[in-house]
């Protein structure tokens, strides 16, 4: 086990989907106490089972809701201690071109992608600047940094998250508080899974790697930017993509 985060609490959002398991996974691996979220009974008892072998407190919260977020947060640093890292995995798809989309496809992949952001954040960053430790890590996409026809609601979505990130990114860096962006290419979990086989073979085409992404070589991405070597990046937008797409 890496000792990098000894000692550390972690939130991560999603914890009960594809990508936020395997993260709570690798932080609580590198020594960080890790809390999560969960919405149905089915849906705890899924991730205690992939979760199994490890210490995971879970709560239930929806990121939607502000006042979710503020008790979910309250509760960790009541059951587990001062929030130091926060990893805002939540997210949905609602995917289907502009002309059919509906009022609630936008709203729902907007608050869910985006509002769920402010939502957590604005919870844990005056702890963190006051203590002067912090990570805030958001799983945002490669559809948000090269759009996706069919997703006019999460590219937005997650676009506005990486601009969410580089403005409160300046606002907390002398504080020793970081936010970075992730941006993951298509990765095996149940949300790509959901694609229709001959579409993923498609999306699979483009990938140079020639293969999905694995949800730990996300889960990496974010244990190296908790780490306190990381502490120099910042506002940063970093790729996991398998070469799909290059800034
Ligand atoms: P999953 O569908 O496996 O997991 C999504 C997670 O978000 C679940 O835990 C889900 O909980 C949770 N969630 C959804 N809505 C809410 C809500 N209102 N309140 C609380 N939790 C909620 O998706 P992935 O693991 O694949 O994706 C994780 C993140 O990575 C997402 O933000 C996604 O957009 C992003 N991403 C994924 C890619 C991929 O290829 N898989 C590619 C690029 C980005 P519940 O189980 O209750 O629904």
């Amino acid at each position: 086990m890496k000792t990098s985060l000894q000692g550390r609490v972690a939130i991560v959002t999603g914890g009960t989907g594809g990508i936020g398991m395997a993260i709570c996974r690798q932080l609580a691996d590198s020594g960080a106490r890790v809390a999560t979220n969960y919405r149905s009974e089915e849906k705890l008892k899924k991730a205690q089972e992939a979760g199994k072998g490890y210490a995971f407190y879970f709560f239930k919260a929806d990121v939607t809701d502000f006042d979710s977020c503020k008790q979910f947060v309250e509760a960790v640093e009541k059951d587990v201690g001062p929030v130091d890292i926060l990893v805002n995995c939540a997210g949905i798809t609602r995917d289907t071109t502009l002309r059919k989309m509906t009022r609630e496809q936008w709203d729902s992949v907007l608050t869910t992608n985006l509002d769920s952001v402010f939502n957590m954040s604005r919870h844990v960053v005056q702890g963190m600047t006051d203590r002067g430790f912090g990570r805030i890590i958001n799983i945002s996409s490669v559809n948000g940094q090269k759009g996706q026809l069919g997703q006019t609601n999460y590219s937005a979505a997650k676009a506005g998250m990486h601009g969410f990130t580089m403005a409160l990114a300046q606002e907390v860096a002398r504080k020793g508080v970081t936010v970075n962006t992730v941006s993951p290419g298509y990765i095996a979990t149940d949300m790509v899974m959901a694609v229709p086989e001959d579409i993923r073979k498609q999306i699979i085409a483009q990938i140079p790697v020639g293969r999905l992404g694995r949800p730990e070589e996300i889960a990496c991405v974010v244990d190296f930017l908790c780490a306190p070597e990381a502490a120099f990046i910042t506002g940063a937008d970093i790729s996991a993509n398998g070469g799909q797409h290059m800034m």
